[in-house]
């Protein structure tokens, strides 16, 4: 069921740009995506580059160009800096100073212990807090435990639990949608609100994403970057899609969504509690229906990209070759990477690197003499240069009369043979078409003079 439309919900995404754009990033950003868009509101873009070591400028551009490309934008494509706010937090640290909510200690550095910080530490009121979860219900935490923990390594270097919470609070979120390992901040950042007197947002947790043995997914479970999925051809909307899934359903049978179908489908209360498992298989899946969404141009050249991928140096006639492949390709691939594994086992040398043709192969396995296909090789060529090369079926229609009196193995195979040198390839009326008819006859020319008699 939606949550009545509400005009002022304001969502956030707050990245560190410290890494590349990991899918569980991405999977938050849609959310807030999705529940800022349909309830009217709007998502904000905040870049959390504090850590000075760690930030850099490129991650920063690739997370955005990332989530770009996926189709999510937000208020203004506006990025906000933290790295810009320095002397906003120090305002605050000096308010909670002067309030007595925050004090000041002298403590040996912990990089360096034979030196001494000055830290700012939270006056920790040791209260218990109560939080209302929209996916995992009403949490309650014992913040005595968490003591007067540290909230700048200096006065003007202000640490996480603190610029999150001014900001949020400046900022006017209302809603915080973010990764299940974010639960155990939660009780310290409403601590600093209650300090700092600020409304408190919605929380809402979002389960992690698990590999399919049940372990936190990490890289040795395959890629985690959005890059790296972008680069072996999983297509953006497919990603969105499948982002949408981890975590959250339809309560329908639906399983394809677009963007817009997602924004007015998505519910909080749909989203689950329990990890959502990564399934390979399953965005290999979409990837495909995806595809078939495309137009039959777009399909033409995303095969190419695959081909040009595997053969940088492939030329425009091959390039034709392949696009008039282009139908059997999709069928047997999920993405370009698997269409550049598929080049390098060789499935398409019949285009890319013909074999010279060896005379033996060419006869079928019950006829009796070596020799028996040249008939056959004779007559397909007498059949083919008069053919209607206009599609496989134009090329079927015109010998499979002769294939029908004489047996299909016996006509077919030396057909295939001759024209691809491969035990296995796409059926022959679908190789002679990709190969035009002068290759076509070329090629069963050549098998004819290979063969002796
Ligand atoms: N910069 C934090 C992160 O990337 C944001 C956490 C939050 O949503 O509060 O994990």
């Amino acid at each position: 069921m939606n949550t009545d439309h509400n005009q002022s919900v304001i969502t956030r995404i707050p990245p560190s740009p410290t890494g590349h754009l990991h899918f569980g990033t991405a999977r938050t950003a849609l959310f807030n995506y999705l529940f800022a868009k349909q309830q009217g509101g709007s998502m904000l873009f905040r870049s959390e580059d504090t850590d000075r070591a760690r930030s850099q400028s490129v991650y920063e551009e690739e997370i955005i160009d990332g989530l770009h490309w996926l189709g999510i934008d937000w208020d203004n494509d506006q990025i906000i800096r933290q790295s810009e706010r320095a002397a906003i937090y120090r305002k605050k640290l000096e308010h909670l100073l002067e309030l007595d909510k925050a004090y000041e200690s002298i403590e040996p550095s912990k990089q360096d212990p034979s030196r001494s910080v000055t830290v700012v530490r939270l006056r920790n009121p040791g209260t218990i807090i109560t939080f209302k979860d929209l996916i995992r219900g009403e949490i309650r935490f014992d913040t005595t435990e968490l003591g007067d923990f540290v909230i700048a390594r200096a006065i003007d270097d202000a640490l996480y639990h603190l610029t999150v919470v001014v900001d949020d609070a400046e900022m006017g979120v209302t809603h915080i949608l973010r990764g299940e390992d974010h639960i155990s901040n939660t009780p310290r950042q409403i601590l600093l609100q209650e300090a700092l007197g600020y409304t408190r947002p919605v929380y809402a947790h979002l389960p992690l994403i698990l590999a399919p043995d049940r372990s936190k997914m990490s890289k040795r479970h395959g890629p985690v970057s959005i890059a790296e999925y972008r680069e072996q051809g999983y297509l953006p909307e497919t990603l969105v899609n499948y982002l949408a899934l981890l975590g959250w359903n339809p309560g329908t049978d639906q399983e394809i969504f677009t963007l817009p179908e997602l924004v007015e489908q998505f519910t909080i209360t749909q989203i689950q509690k329990s990890g959502a498992i990564f399934d390979i298989t399953k965005l290999k899946w979409l990837n495909k229906q995806h595809l078939a969404h495309r137009t039959q141009t777009e399909q033409v050249e995303y095969i190419v990209t695959g081909f040009t991928s595997a053969a940088p140096d492939i030329d425009q006639e091959k390039l034709e070759q392949i696009r008039r492949l282009a139908p059997t390709v999709l069928e047997r691939a999920h993405t370009t990477s698997e269409i550049v594994e598929a080049c390098r086992a060789g499935e398409y040398d019949f285009i890319l690197n013909p074999k010279p043709l060896i005379a033996n192969t060419l006869a079928w396995k019950n006829d009796p003499i070596p020799d028996a296909a040249k008939p056959r090789l004779a007559q397909l060529l007498s059949l083919l240069t008069d053919a209607d090369f206009s599609s496989p079926d134009t090329i079927k229609a015109a010998i499979w009369p002769y294939v029908e009196a004489t047996g299909k193995g016996e006509v077919l195979w030396p057909m295939r043979m001759a024209l691809t040198g491969q035990e296995r390839s796409p059926d022959p009326f679908t190789v002679a078409y990709a190969l035009g008819q002068p290759i076509t006859l070329e090629r069963l020319q050549v098998a004819y003079d290979t063969l002796g008699g």
